[in-house]
This record gives C-alpha cells, structure tokens and sequence, in this order.
C-alpha cells in the first residue's frame, strides 16, 4: 500500500486517483473547484467517464479514496504526489506551464520529507527540469521528480488505466524507479511493458505518441477527400492498406478531423518546442493545417448542395469530441455549428452526454433537444458529427417523417451505403459516393 496524492482532479486526475485506490493503496484526490470536491464527498463522479462510477463507489467505501482542497493536508501524508494539472495551449500554441509550476512551486514550500513528484500532465521536453527548479526554490529536503506521462483515452479512461499498453517512467533518481515500479506492478501483470528511461525522453514519448496518431488520422483524411474526387471508396482503401501489418486497422477512419483537450494542443505544443530550438516539423505543420480544414468540411458540402444557408434549420446528432465523453473541448462540432451560425442557419442540437456544456458555453444560439428525433423534427437535413453508438441503428421510416427532406450529410461515416440507399436517403458521407 502506498499513500498518494493526486493534484487536479479532471479526467487524467480522477481516473488515476480511483484506479490506485481500486489496485489497494490510499489516495487522497486535491482540487481547486470546491464545487467539484463537494460533489465528489457526495459519492458524485463529476465528469462522465464510462465504468468510472462502480469503483470510484467502490473504493470510497473501501476507505481508499478521499477528496480535499487542502494541498497541504493531502501532500503530508503522501509519499508520492501526481500532478494532473491541465496544461492548456498558451496564446502561441505552447503548452501553458503556469498550473504545474505554480503547484510545483508549492509544494516547495510545504514537502518535510522525500517525496516523489509525478507530472502526469502532458508537458514539453525539459519541463521537468523546471519542476524541479520550482521545488528546489523552497524545499530543503530531497525530493524526486519523475515524468509518467499518460495514455488512457477518454470513453476507455478506465479499462486503458487498468490495462495499459504500456506505462513510461521518466527519471534516474533510483529510489522513485523503484517506487514507481511497485506502484505500477498490479498494472502490467499481463506482461505489458513498463520502460524506464529519461525524463525527457518520458516527456518527448507522450508528444510523439498523439502527434503520430494525429497524423495518421489526417492522412487517412486527406485519402478521403482524395476519394471523393476521384470515386473511390474510402472503405475500401482503408481495409485494402490496414491489412499491411506494417500499417494496421487502427485510426484509419475517416472524418471531420480529430479534436478533443488532446491531440490538437499537444500537435500544436510540439510544432512550438521544435521553433524553440529551430527546428521546423514540416509534417506537424501540414497536419494542423488539413485538420482545420477537414472540422468544417461537412459545411462546405452543405453549402455546395444547398447554395445560401441562411433560413434553413439543420439537425445536428453529436456534439462530444468522440462517443462515450462528454468533454467537447475542440470538439469539430462545435466548429460546425460557428460556421453555420455565421451561414444564419438554424440548429437543432442532440448529444447523449454532452449537451450540458455546450449549453454553458452557447447558451441559446441553437436549440438543445431530448433525444434524436425531436432534433429531426422539420429540420431540412441531418448532420452527424459524432459517432455515439445510438445513432448507429436508428429508426429509419421515423426519420424521414420528421426530416423535411430525407437528407444525412454524415462526418462519421456511421451507415453502410447499401442501406441507404435502399431506405432512400441522399447521403453524402466522408470518401464515398453520394448516394442521391
Ligand atoms: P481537466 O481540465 O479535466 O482537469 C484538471 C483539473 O485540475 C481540474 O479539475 C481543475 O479544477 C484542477 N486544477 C487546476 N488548478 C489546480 C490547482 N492549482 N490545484 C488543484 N487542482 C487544480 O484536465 P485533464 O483532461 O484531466 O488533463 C490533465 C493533464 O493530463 C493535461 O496535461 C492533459 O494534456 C493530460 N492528458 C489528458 C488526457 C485526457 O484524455 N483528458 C489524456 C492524457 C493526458
């Protein structure tokens, strides 16, 4: 058993915190938002994280996990402190250090005895040299600062926890590799690999890791949009190359680019450290560009179908960065529904989990629904721009009564073209034919 602290408690923070707790050690969870830390005293999971509720229930029975916002109570009693911090992107694309510094520069003055510091945020090469720095300007006991960036997705924030492909350490201080190592043993018993290397190299591995993914999904893209001009069938270029084992099937899906809190900042925050010591990422670059233009793109094909939206009421299903979340940071759907609002067009909005936030972030500049179908509801078309399972097999006959017109311009590609066309839809999808 180990006592831990985990510093920020969003999706990184909670997930980590809950999953310590539920492999037997004991976890005190800090935050700044008093709202969330009464909530989660309440037994509350205040973010929407599939299979999170059951042992985060579990474990505070247990005893095993508590919640504060007292920094200095919670690090006291921990031997080892998680920093799950958010690290925004600044006004230039650069990551937004000021969250980790400034707790890092706390903890400085309130550590009495070794302790391990983890940044499991998502930071440049060379940031835990700057923690450091900020502990060491108040602290006068050793300490140790280790970088273990994460890798779980949201939607599988638990299960990619508990079963990781892999768990990274970052450091050459000996007594927090075997700390760490301890820790992370209930992890990786099924003999996924657990690499210790440098701190740099930790910090660089989490950059690379989303960029690659990033630029895979881009590419995919840009075949996509190349198949629609051409007329081939993105599906079936996707199962003829994601056969190649040097290739694979994943994130080979095409769509209206990827968003979320992860990959577009941490893209961008790479693209900024290489100009930090003038190095120019040619293929980072290109793919923030495609990306930009790929979130819209379903408008472009509305706008070429239709000519001027203004007047014309669209149904939106999916407003979530991807299913199974409710976070919408970046989401492309919220870039969807800026530029039909810049159209004048109206929307009538439907997400399973994440309409709350957009409500608080758009008010009343579209309408919010119950469920799917009152969305349709004289709506001209119906856009799709995330893929939540219960879109996949909708009713049908019941849709083209509501819709004016039988028209899907889907960004997810979530219906098969033959059923379409048999239920006499115009669908337009991303790199494949229309079906008219
Ligand atoms: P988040 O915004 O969901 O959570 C951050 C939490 O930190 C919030 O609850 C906030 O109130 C709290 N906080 C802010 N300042 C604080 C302070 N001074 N003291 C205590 N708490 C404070 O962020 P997140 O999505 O969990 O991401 C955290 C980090 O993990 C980021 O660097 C992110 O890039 C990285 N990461 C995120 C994911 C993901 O899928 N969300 C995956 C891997 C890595």
């Amino acid at each position: 058993m180990k006592k831990i602290a985990v510093v920020g408690t969003g999706y990184v923070g909670l997930v980590t915190g809950t999953c310590f707790a539920e492999t037997g050690n004991n976890v005190t969870c800090v935050d700044i938002d008093e709202r969330k830390v009464e909530q989660m005293r309440q037994g509350v999971v205040p973010i929407y994280e599939p299979h999170l509720d059951v042992i985060f229930e579990r474990n505070i029975k247990a005893n095993r996990i508590k919640f504060t916002t007292n920094l200095e109570e919670a690090v006291e009693e921990a031997e080892i402190i998680f920093l799950a911090l958010p690290t925004p992107p600044g006004e230039d694309g650069s990551a937004d250090l000021s969250y980790v510094l400034g707790v890092a520069e706390t903890l400085g003055k309130i550590i009495k005895e070794y302790k391990v510091i983890v940044d499991k945020s998502t930071v440049p090469v060379g940031t835990a040299e700057l923690v450091t720095e900020a502990v060491a300007k108040h602290a006068n006991v050793p300490f140790a600062v280790v970088s273990n960036p994460e890798f779980l997705r949201e939607g599988f924030a638990v299960d990619d926890f508990l079963n990781p492909d892999r768990v990274v350490i970052g450091t050459e201080d000996e007594k927090a590799k075997q700390i760490m190592t301890e820790l992370y043993k209930p992890f990786i018993r099924d003999g996924h690999p657990l690499i210790i290397m440098d701190e740099k190299s930790a910090e660089l591995t989490k950059y690379a890791a989303n960029s690659f993914l990033a630029t895979k999904i881009t590419f995919m893209n840009e075949i996509s949009n190349f198949c629609e001009k051409v007329g081939a069938d993105v599906d079936m270029v996707r199962k003829g190359i994601g056969s190649d084992s040097r290739i694979g099937h994943k994130f080979l899906y095409p769509g209206i680019g990827f968003g979320g809190s992860c990959f577009p900042k941490d893209v961008s925050a790479l693209l900024k450290s290489g100009k930090a010591v003038d190095y120019h990422f040619e293929i980072i670059d290109a793919v923030l560009r495609v990306n930009e233009g790929q979130k819209t793109s379903t408008v472009d094909k509305l706008v070429s179908y239709y000519g001027d939206l203004s007047g014309y009421t669209f149904a939106l299903w999916g407003l979530a960065f991807k299913p199974d979340t409710d976070d919408i940071r970046e989401a492309p759907a919220l870039y969807i529904i800026e530029k039909l609002l810049q159209q004048r067009a109206k929307i009538k909005a439907y997400d399973p989990e994440a309409m709350e936030n957009v409500k608080a972030l758009l008010g009343d500049k579209i309408e919010f629904v119950d469920n799917q179908y009152d969305a349709l509801e004289g709506a001209e078309a119906l856009l799709i721009a995330t893929e939540w399972g219960a879109f996949r097999n909708p009713d049908f006959d019941k849709m083209k009564e509501l819709l004016a017109t039988p028209t899907i311009f889907d960004g997810r590609n979530i219906f098969e073209l033959d059923r379409m066309e048999t239920e006499g839809f115009y669908y337009s999808s991303m790199g494949r034919k229309t079906i008219v």
